[in-house]
C-alpha cells in the first residue's frame, strides 16, 4: 500500500510520492497541486501588478532598450515607481494578513520595492540623493 502524508497545504493525506519534486528525494509540507496553484498565483498577482504600472506608470516593463533621460526625467521616473510601489502595499501590517493570497501579494510588492531601492543606491550621487530625498 502507498504511504500516506498530511498535506499542510491543503489538509488532505495524499501518497508520498505527490511530496516530491522531480528528481529529488526531498519531501516537501504540500503536495506537489498546492505548490502549483501557489506559483499559479504568484504569477497571476505579478501580472496584475505589472499591467497596472505600465498603465500608472506609462511604460513597458519589458522593454529593455536604452533610452537618454534627464537628470529631472530619472528624478520624476524613480519617485514615482516608489510611489506606486508603496500605494500597492496593504493597509494592515503582515501580522494582520489574513490569507495566503494577502501575504504572498505584501511579499512580492516588498521584494520589488526593495529591488528598486538597490537600483536607486547605485545610480550616481546626485541622482541617488535628490530620489532618497522624495521618497523617504
Ligand atoms: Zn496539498
Amino acid at each position: 500500500m502507498e504511504e500516506l502524508k498530511l498535506c499542510e497545504g491543503c489538509g488532505v493525506a495524499t501518497q508520498l510520492k505527490h511530496f516530491r519534486r522531480k528528481r529529488s528525494k526531498e519531501i516537501q509540507k504540500t503536495c506537489n497541486n498546492c505548490r502549483n496553484n501557489k506559483n499559479n498565483n504568484i504569477q497571476s498577482i505579478d501580472k496584475e501588478l505589472r499591467n497596472k504600472f505600465e498603465i500608472e506608470i506609462n511604460v513597458n516593463t519589458n522593454d529593455k532598450s536604452i533610452k537618454n533621460f534627464t537628470f529631472e526625467e530619472q528624478v520624476e521616473r524613480y519617485t514615482k515607481s516608489w510611489e506606486f510601489w508603496k500605494n500597492q502595499l496593504p493597509c494592515e501590517l503582515l501580522n494582520d494578513v489574513k490569507d495566503d493570497e494577502e501575504s504572498m501579494r505584501w511579499l512580492l510588492i516588498k521584494s520589488t520595492m526593495s529591488d528598486l531601492l538597490m537600483k536607486i543606491d547605485r545610480l550616481d550621487d546626485n541622482l541617488r540623493k535628490e530620489i532618497r530625498k522624495n521618497i523617504m
